[in-house]
């Protein structure tokens, strides 16, 4: 065997390489994928979900940042026409650029924790190309991205991703699934782009505002905490009671506000 089939995990590229083949085919069985679809997966690492992926007959593009894992990789898989590899971060990559049709791209990835929030987010920018997401994440953050309102896990996570799509908490897997284990446990997560926005805000930012300074205490009740954007009565005038702490309000109460937000002659 050749040297590069010695790969040491690294910490700071946040590797976890999945090992059990019963955890690989479940989340394979998830995903789906069938013969001609757009399949775009992040950090592929040795390959673990990439063999399956590509023997599903999807054409498949995978992005990974760690250069040592390239002749890997490329041993592997590059002799299959249908696999195109990108060196790089995904956090940076124009996702536009495989000119996927409207809704087609199916985005897979058993994400390294540290960029899983920024890389979401970086995706939702992408909502119209994007079908699916199917996603390994810490379970925490899978938790709060599918908490409904009234709870400790529902805020500005949930918020802004339940804006643009139905979530799924698949399942859960425990750290003996990987290599290294790591000391938390993790989930799989779909994430799913409304084709149509349920509720729809007049100026996302103003969403995105509204959210951030409600859940920046969320110990306080609105009045308070939106007192620099929103008077008590443009609150009420929403619809919503200035009494209540942020966690209590649902996403249709937070579009309500943003959009009294957007009426005042100076939101921007
Ligand atoms: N998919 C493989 C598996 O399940 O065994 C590896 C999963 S490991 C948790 C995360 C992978 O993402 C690693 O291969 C790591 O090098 C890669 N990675 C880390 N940061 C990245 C980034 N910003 N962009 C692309 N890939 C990244």
């Amino acid at each position: 065997m050749s040297d590069h089939h010695h790969h040491r995990a690294r910490k700071r590229f946040g590797q976890n390489f999945l090992h059990d083949a019963g955890v690989i085919h479940r989340i394979l069985r998830a995903i789906h994928a069938r013969e001609g679809e757009r399949v775009l997966e992040i950090g592929p690492g040795q390959g673990a979900l990439t063999e399956g992926l590509l023997d599903s007959g999807a054409q498949l593009d995978v992005i990974e940042l760690d250069r040592d894992l390239i002749p890997i990789l490329n041993a592997k898989f590059a002799a299959e026409p249908r696999f195109q590899l990108h060196q790089g971060d995904a956090l940076k990559f124009d996702f536009a650029s495989l000119d996927p049709a409207p809704h087609s791209l199916r985005v897979v990835g058993n994400l390294p924790y540290n960029i899983s929030t920024p890389l979401i987010f970086h995706l939702l920018n992408n909502a119209a190309l994007i079908r699916d997401m199917h996603f390994m994440l810490q379970k925490e953050v899978v938790e709060r991205l599918a908490a409904g309102p009234g709870g400790k896990d529902w805020g500005r996570l949930s918020i802004m991703v339940q804006y643009h799509c139905r979530v799924e908490h698949l399942f859960n897997v425990g750290p003996g699934a990987f290599n290294p284990p790591p000391k938390i446990d993790s989930a799989i997560v779909r994430l799913v782009p409304h084709a149509v926005l349920p509720h729809p805000a007049k100026d996302h930012r103003l969403l995105e505002n509204v959210v951030r300074e409600a859940f920046n205490q969320r110990r306080k009740t609105l009045r308070n905490t939106l007192k620099a954007l929103l008077s008590a009565d443009e609150i009420e005038a929403a619809g919503v009671d200035g009494s209540l702490r942020p966690e209590q309000l649902d996403l249709a109460a937070f579009v309500r506000l943003a959009d009294r937000l957007a009426e005042q002659p100076n939101a921007a």
